[in-house]
C-alpha cells in the first residue's frame, strides 16, 4: 500500500509542477508519520524517502532514537510546549511550528545550550481561524524582525496549516498569500535574516494547489500511510 501510495503522490507532486513550469525537485515531500509504526517509516525509508514529519514532541525523540539511519531527516510540525523543546533540539533539522516570539525565544535558549542553530518556520494562520496556532498575516513582519535577533536560530521560511477543505480550490487563496508574504518579507532585507525559501504548505487534501502555488514542502500523511486511528495508541 505504501510503495502504491508514494508513487501517486509522487507523480501528482510532479505534475502540479509542471503544470506551473516548476521543477519537480524544488519540493521536498515530508511524509507525516505521526501515530505510524517504526515498520512504516522503514518501508518508506525503504522506499527512498528521507523525511518524516512528527506532531509530538516524545514520539519524534522516541522515534529518531529508534531508527537511526544516517541521513534520515525529521520535521516538528505540531505544537510545542516549551517544557517539550528539548525533545526536538536538535533531533529535528526543522521546526515548522513556531507560533509565537515566546516560543522562537525558548528554542533560542535551548539551542544555545546545546551548542547548535535551530532552524525554523514561522506558522501563520493565514486564513485567520480562530482555532488555529500561528501568526497573523499582518503580525508577521514584526515578528520576523524579533526573531531575526535571536542568534542560535535561523528563520528558513514559513509553514501554515490550511483550513480543512474537501474543495482544495478553496484554499487557493491562502497558499497565493502565504507566498505573497514571504515574497514581501525577503523584499525587505532584514538584518540577520538570510534568503527565507521555505514555504511549508499543502497537506492531502490540498496539496496539490500547494505546489500549483510555490509550495517548496508539502507534509503528508494520510495520502501515503493511510487512516490514523488515533484510538490505537
Ligand atoms: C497531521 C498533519 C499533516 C498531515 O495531514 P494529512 O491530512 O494526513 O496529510 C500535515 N501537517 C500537520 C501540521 C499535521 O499535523
Amino acid at each position: 500500500m505504501i510503495a502504491e501510495n508514494l508513487k501517486e503522490v509522487r507523480k501528482r507532486i510532479a505534475n502540479a509542477a509542471k503544470r506551473t513550469g516548476r521543477d519537480p525537485s524544488e519540493i521536498t515531500l515530508i511524509c507525516v508519520s505521526k501515530t505510524k509504526p517504526l515498520e512504516m517509516i522503514k518501508e518508506a525509508y525503504e522506499l527512498g524517502e528521507r523525511c518524516f514529519g512528527e506532531n509530538k514532541p516524545q514520539e519524534l525523540r522516541d522515534k529518531a532514537k529508534e531508527l537511526t539511519y544516517p541521513d534520515i531527516c525529521w520535521h516538528m510540525i505540531g505544537t510545542l510546549q516549551k517544557n517539550k523543546i528539548k525533545y526536538v533540539v536538535p533531533a529535528s533539522v526543522l521546526i515548522h511550528s513556531v507560533d509565537s516570539v515566546e516560543l522562537a525565544r525558548d528554542i533560542n535558549a535551548e539551542a544555545g545550550k546545546k551548542g547548535v542553530i535551530a532552524d525554523i518556520l514561522l506558522e501563520i494562520n493565514v486564513a485567520g481561524e480562530t482555532t488555529k496556532h500561528g501568526f497573523l498575516t499582518s503580525e508577521t513582519l514584526s515578528a520576523v524582525c524579533e526573531i531575526a535577533r535571536l542568534e542560535n536560530l535561523r528563520i528558513r521560511g514559513l509553514m501554515t496549516v490550511a483550513p480543512d477543505t474537501d474543495d482544495p480550490e478553496e484554499n487557493r487563496p491562502y497558499f497565493k498569500a502565504m507566498r505573497d508574504l514571504l515574497v514581501d518579507i525577503n523584499s525587505k532585507n532584514i538584518d540577520n535574516v538570510g534568503c527565507m525559501n521555505v514555504l511549508s504548505m499543502g497537506m492531502t487534501n490540498d496539496y496539490e494547489t500547494a505546489v500549483e502555488e510555490g509550495s517548496t514542502m508539502v507534509r503528508i500523511g494520510t495520502g501515503i500511510f493511510g487512516e490514523r486511528n488515533y484510538n490505537k495508541i
